[in-house]
């Protein structure tokens, strides 16, 4: 995978259970001599219609601990996805229902380093940081898009970047995105040093998916009607703010995250 001869997916929300994996998934995995007996499903896995390889995480059965377990999409008996249809957000990413059905994976196939849900955090940690720049990219798309419209767009006789309500709109678009791009440039640098915690992580998720949320949202209204119609772009831009900010854990958990960091005490059930 890291030569990119095989692509992977990440497979962990499940149908019923998406905020709570972390004590709840119902995928299991049970040990047999050195073979794993994996059963359950997982919804709305990125990639997973097409690729090569999924990396699954179920409860073992036998110390209810959550590990992870590479499995081969295509050589798998009991392993099957259904394409997730008719999505309106991140349309790019084909998502999948997957369904485990009694699937033998050998041992050699279990991510020998991970023993607990702490571990599958840990990845959760790096995603979480990436959807914050996939935030502010989009957030960046649309402010661009509608500036140029404003700048082209006559009404009364004028641009309507040249009305003083419209600037205002632009004026705190701006300070979104300048306000998430030091966020993530941080977040590099705490990246970089080795420092970037799970609370860093999930400030930067949520503050910057929240940020995103409203400024596509502003730069919608900015095209008037034409901010419906796919082919002025701004649109998309709105549709898939949705999805960054529910998806990799929803605004809420990031906070509940960020909220358990400072006080020293979980929110969590
Ligand atoms: C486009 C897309 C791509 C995705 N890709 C993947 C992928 O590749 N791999 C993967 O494993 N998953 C993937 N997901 C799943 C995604 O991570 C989950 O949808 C997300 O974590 C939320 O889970 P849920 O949808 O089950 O919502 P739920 O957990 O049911 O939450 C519903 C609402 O309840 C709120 N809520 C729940 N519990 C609490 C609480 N204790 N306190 C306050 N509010 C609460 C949530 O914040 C949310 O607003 C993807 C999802 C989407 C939409």
């Amino acid at each position: 995978m890291a030569r990119w001869e095989k692509i992977g997916c990440f497979g962990l929300t499940e149908p019923l259970v998406g905020s709570g994996a972390s004590g709840g998934l119902t995928t299991t995995a049970k040990r047999e001599g050195d073979t794993w007996i994996i059963s359950g499903q997982k919804k709305w896995i990125g990639n997973s219609p097409w690729c090569d390889i999924s990396i699954i995480w179920a409860r073992d059965v036998a110390d209810n601990q959550v590990k992870g377990f590479i499995v081969e999409n295509k050589n798998t008996p009991g392993f099957s996805v259904e394409k997730i249809q008719n999505k309106i957000a991140l349309k790019v990413v084909q998502n999948g229902l997957i369904t485990m059905d009694n699937c033998r994976i050998p041992e050699e196939n279990r991510l020998q380093g991970d023993k607990s849900f702490r571990d599958t955090a840990r990845v959760l940690r790096m995603t979480r940081y990436l959807v914050a720049w996939e935030a502010t990219g989009c957030a960046m798309g649309a402010y661009e898009n509608a500036l140029k419209y404003c700048q082209e767009r006559l009404q009364f006789g004028r641009p309507i970047g040249s009305f003083q309500l419209v600037q205002d709109l632009l004026a705190k678009m701006l300070a979104n995105i300048t306000a998430s791009q030091c966020m993530v440039v941080r977040t590099a640098q705490l990246q970089a040093e080795g420092k970037l915690s799970d609370a860093h992580a999930a400030l930067a998720k949520a503050f910057t998916t929240a940020k995103c949320r409203e400024t596509v949202a502003w730069a919608r209204e900015l095209l008037g009607g034409n901010g419906i119609a796919a082919e002025y772009n701004v649109g998309r831009f709105f549709a898939d703010s949705e999805a960054l900010y529910s998806y990799e854990g929803t605004y809420q958990m990031q906070n509940l995250i960020v909220g358990k960091a400072v006080t020293g005490l979980s929110a969590f059930l």
